[in-house]
Parts: structure tokens; C-alpha cells; sequence
């Protein structure tokens, strides 16, 4: 027999009585999240620039979301979206700094174009950066908090997006270790979340009108693990453990969920014939 106090009953209440800011919350991975950690008892509040879909799901959920807008490049309306919670909910645990885009389907580096690349790098740079600085700004006085970024496993492994995402990510990776050494000392943790790809509107618009089930088909085919597609819900998990208690003496950390892809390399295993 094993000692029964040592079997934690499963918890859906893992963020009882936290606040957090879900950016680019609207859709896709963001949306998941904050259906997620409201169900885990979060008061959370959506920031993201669609206003219609962001507003409708703070009023399917209740008095304990809510949206605002806010474009997370724009530094005023960071302030805002920061300030606008705190005096709203009191104080803020959880900051998921997620919106982010792509530039175009994949091209050559002789195509792209400095405006492509200084958009992408607005919002999933400059906005992840602005995230972090408002939200450290009330955890540091508290003494407590958790920030959080969606980078990508194209910061991985190289080839699996444009030049300017790859690049853009591999700064958020870099900024989330960065601001994990200096923010240690004041018990706020940073972490970030790095997801192979997904069907999600921005996956969507990057691939060159293939259907959802398309983009799963062929995903599912160069993927390491088989059986199992990544969805959401998945992310969200993911996410939900970082944010959450259990991942407590987490720092610095970038949580890969690629099933493995980017740590194979399958043309040696297909060499050796071990696998087809
Ligand atoms: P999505 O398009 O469904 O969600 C992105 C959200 O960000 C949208 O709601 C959009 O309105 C919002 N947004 C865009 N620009 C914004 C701005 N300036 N200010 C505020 N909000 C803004 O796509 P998603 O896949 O859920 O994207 C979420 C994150 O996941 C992104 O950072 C993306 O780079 C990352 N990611 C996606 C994949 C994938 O395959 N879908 C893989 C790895 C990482």
C-alpha cells in the first residue's frame, strides 16, 4: 500500500484567486488559454485588437473576464492594459504575452522586404518587450509574479518559418532568459512556451489557402510523434502549467511542444532503417 497523502486529488481551481493578462487572447492559443484559466478559477483579462471577438468572449464568460483592447505595440495602451487591471482586479500574477503574426508564407530572404520584417518584429518583439517591462513594473513591488511568452520551435530548429519570424523569435526566447536572470531575485519567473506548428487563424494565413485539416495532414506527416495532433487545447495545458503553483521553481525555461521534431534528426534514422 503507498501512503494515500501523497495522492493529490486532480485540481481544477489551479489558479484560484490569480489575475492575468492573456495578450492576443481573441483567438487561436490566446483564446484557448483564457477559456482555460478561467475555468481554473483566474480572473483574466483579454488583450488584443480584434474588439468584437475579444469583447464576445468576456461576455460569454462572465464578471470574471474581460477585453480590452489593446495593440501590444503601442506602449500607451500597454500602460493602460496593465494599469486598467490592477485597479480593476487589485493586482496582477499572470502575464501571457501571446499576440503575435507572420509576415507571409514562407520566401526568400531576396524577397522579403524591411517593412515585412519591422512589422513582425512590432508586434512580436517590441509588444513582448512592452508586455514584460508594464508587467514587471507591478510584480517587482510585489514580490511576485509570473511572465510569460509563446515563442516557437522555429527558434528550435531552422527552416520552419520566414526569416523574419524565425527572427523574431528567437528574441523572444532571448528576452524571456534574459529578464528570468534579473527578475529571480524578486520571485517573478519568466518562462516561455514554444509550439511546433498548429492550425490557428495565423497558421491559416500563412498557408496559402490549404484547409485546416490539410495543414494538419501534413504536419502530422513531418511530425516526430505519431497519433497525436497539436491543437490548442494543448498550448493551453502547457501554458496553464507554467502559469500554475506546480511549475513554482520554474524560471528561465523554454518549453518546447513539438513532439520531439526538433531534437530528430529522422534522415539518419531512415539511413539506419529505423524507421521508415
Ligand atoms: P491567432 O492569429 O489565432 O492569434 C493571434 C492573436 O494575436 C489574434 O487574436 C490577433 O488579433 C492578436 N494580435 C495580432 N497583432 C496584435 C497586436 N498588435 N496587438 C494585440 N493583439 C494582436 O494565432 P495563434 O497561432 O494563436 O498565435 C498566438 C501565438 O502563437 C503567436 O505569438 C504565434 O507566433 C505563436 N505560434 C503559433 C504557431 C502556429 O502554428 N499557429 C506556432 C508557434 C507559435
Amino acid at each position: 500500500m503507498g501512503d494515500s497523502s501523497c495522492i493529490a486529488a486532480p485540481s481544477t481551481n489551479r489558479l484560484e484567486g490569480k489575475v492575468a493578462i492573456v495578450t492576443g487572447g481573441a483567438s487561436g492559443i490566446g483564446e484557448s488559454t483564457t477559456h482555460l484559466f478561467w475555468k481554473n478559477g483566474a480572473k483574466v483579462v483579454i488583450a488584443d485588437i480584434q474588439d468584437e471577438l475579444g469583447q464576445a468572449i468576456s461576455d460569454k464568460l462572465g464578471e470574471n473576464v474581460c477585453y480590452i483592447h489593446c495593440d501590444v505595440s503601442n506602449e500607451e495602451e500597454v500602460i493602460n492594459l496593465v494599469d486598467t487591471t490592477v485597479a480593476n482586479f487589485g493586482h496582477l500574477d499572470i502575464m501571457f504575452n501571446n499576440a503575435g503574426i507572420v509576415d507571409r508564407p514562407f520566401g526568400s530572404i531576396l524577397d522579403s522586404t524591411k517593412s515585412d520584417l519591422e512589422r513582425v518584429l512590432r508586434v512580436n518583439v517590441v509588444g513582448s518587450f512592452l508586455g514584460a517591462k508594464h508587467a514587471a513594473r507591478v510584480m517587482v513591488p510585489q514580490r511576485r509574479g509570473c511572465i510569460l511568452f509563446t515563442a516557437s520551435a522555429c527558434a528550435s530548429i531552422a527552416g520552419m518559418g520566414t526569416h523574419s519570424y524565425a527572427l523574431s523569435k528567437h528574441e523572444v526566447v532571448g528576452l524571456s532568459k534574459n529578464l528570468a536572470a534579473e527578475l529571480g531575485q524578486y520571485g517573478v519567473r519568466v518562462n516561455c512556451i514554444s509550439p511546433s506548428g498548429l492550425v490557428t487563424g495565423l497558421s491559416l494565413s500563412a498557408g496559402q489557402g490549404a484547409t485546416p485539416e490539410q495543414i494538419e495532414a501534413g504536419l502530422h506527416e513531418l511530425g516526430n510523434l505519431k497519433g497525436k495532433i497539436l491543437r490548442v487545447e494543448d498550448v493551453a495545458k502547457a501554458v496553464l502549467y507554467l502559469a500554475s503553483d506546480d511549475a513554482g521553481y520554474v524560471s528561465g525555461h523554454n518549453l518546447v511542444l513539438d513532439g520531439g521534431f526538433s531534437i530528430v534528426n529522422p534522415t539518419i534514422l531512415k539511413a539506419v532503417g529505423l524507421i521508415q
